[in-house]
């Protein structure tokens, strides 16, 4: 008997797999290639070991950790779990497939989730013949190291599954926040004007580096353009890409043009040496005098995303705001940088940019009505 079983080995199932074994829950790790399940136990055992030598793990925790974790490449292991969390490719056929697979295997009381990104939990759980025991439980690289995971409930999730993924979540010692399924759920979604905007920015001629310097400057870790250094533009790209397409081509998801020329030329960012900029050189350039306005309009897109979402209730302020601290590191949540900045002066912000560029930049109607109240 196993407590959970995550199917798919690769980055995020060997980083959950740890998680439930940190947890204290016995757990079968899954995968169609032996060398995955022998990566993922790799990876595993390494973090694990960093732990202990940093002091934050002893030598028995470890042990114990590992203990908990068995791997198999057969899909019956997964037979007596009450929860399956799966993490296998991004590809909806491929989900799909394994979902009515595990249907074939497990109890019918097992919980069935899912950690994908970009996909609909909807139209995996289409593929069941219970679409009610289907959750989304998106966590976020590194597993070990993010403490938030959105339960994500799709149209045909029952409570009692959504319940059961938080109360798990939970165990692993994670924060679980409620969401609806929409695409990008919160982080992904209210992020995505983070660099959107910061790519118009450079299309429109100012320098990355003052960018970057400006929201640096407004308390976040690192600018949006040495993020996306980081993430890579390819990786950047392709979200944004999906996005833009699953939101019915809204202009404000639309993806840079720049941003899309920079991967065909293979200027990918960190990986491969270059991007906005130059990991080869010896100093970076000197950046121009920083623009306070830069941080502020970035801020004040990433603010007019939060209130979309709670207009169409993604989730609640309060989520959306620890969501985004939690899973993106923001040093203050969209809902207190409106608090902060004062809903007036976003609005402004946001209405001469909508005269100047056009409906991208259209307020949204809760931040108008928050606006009129005064809040
Ligand atoms: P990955 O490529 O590192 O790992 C995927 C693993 O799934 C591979 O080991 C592959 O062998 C295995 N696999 C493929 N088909 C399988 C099948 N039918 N049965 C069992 N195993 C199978 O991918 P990843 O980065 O770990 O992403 C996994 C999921 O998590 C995706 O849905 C992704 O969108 C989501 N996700 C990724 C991140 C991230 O930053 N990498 C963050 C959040 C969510």
């Amino acid at each position: 008997m196993v407590d959970i079983a995550v199917v798919g080995a690769g980055t995020m199932g060997a980083g959950i797999a740890q998680s439930a074994a940190l947890g204290g829950l016995s757990t079968v790790m899954l995968d169609v290639q032996e060398n995955a399940l022998a990566r993922g136990r790799e990876t595993m055992e390494r973090d694990l070991e960093r732990r202990v030598e940093r002091g934050r793990l002893s030598e028995d925790e470890r042990r114990g950790a590992l203990d908990l974790v068995s791997t198999t490449t057969s899909l019956e292991a997964c037979a007596d779990a009450p929860l399956v969390v799966e993490a296998v490719i991004e590809d909806l056929e491929v989900k799909r497939r394994v979902f009515a697979d595990l249907e074939a295997v497990v109890g019918g009381e097992t919980v069935l989730a899912t950690n994908t990104s970009s996909l609909s939990v909807a139209g995996i759980a289409a593929a069941t013949e219970r679409p009610e025991r289907v959750v989304g439980m998106h966590f976020f690289n590194p597993v070990p190291a993010m403490c938030l995971v959105e339960i994500v409930s799709g149209p045909s999730t029952d409570p009692s599954a959504a319940r059961r993924a938080e109360e798990v979540a939970e165990r692993l010692g994670k924060t679980p926040i409620r969401v609806s399924d929409t695409p990008g759920f919160i982080v992904n979604r209210v992020a995505r004007p983070f660099y959107l905007e910061a790519l118009r920015l450079v299309e429109e001629g100012v320098e990355p580096g003052r960018i970057d310097a400006a929201i640096r400057g407004a308390g976040f870790r690192m600018g949006p353009l040495e993020l996306a250094d980081l993430i890579g533009h390819d990786v950047n790209l392709a979200v944004s890409e999906s996005l833009f397409e699953r939101y019915y081509y809204q202009p404000r998801f639309r993806p840079s043009h720049l941003q899309r020329s920079m991967v065909e030329a293979g200027l990918l960012g960190r990986k491969s040496g270059r991007g906005f900029y130059d990991y080869g050189a010896e100093k970076q350039e000197e950046v121009g005098e920083v623009a306070e306005h830069v941080a502020l309009r970035v801020i004040c897109c990433v603010v007019n995303e939060a209130y979309l979402a709670l207009s169409e209730g993604v989730a609640t302020a309060e989520d959306i705001d620890k969501a985004m601290k939690l899973g993106a590191n923001y040093p203050r949540g969209p809902f207190e940088w409106a608090e902060e900045i004062g809903v007036q002066s976003i609005l402004r912000m946001l209405d001469s940019l909508r005269d100047a560029y056009g409906e991208a930049y259209i307020a949204a109607p809760s931040l108008r009505a928050a606006g009129r109240s005064g809040a």
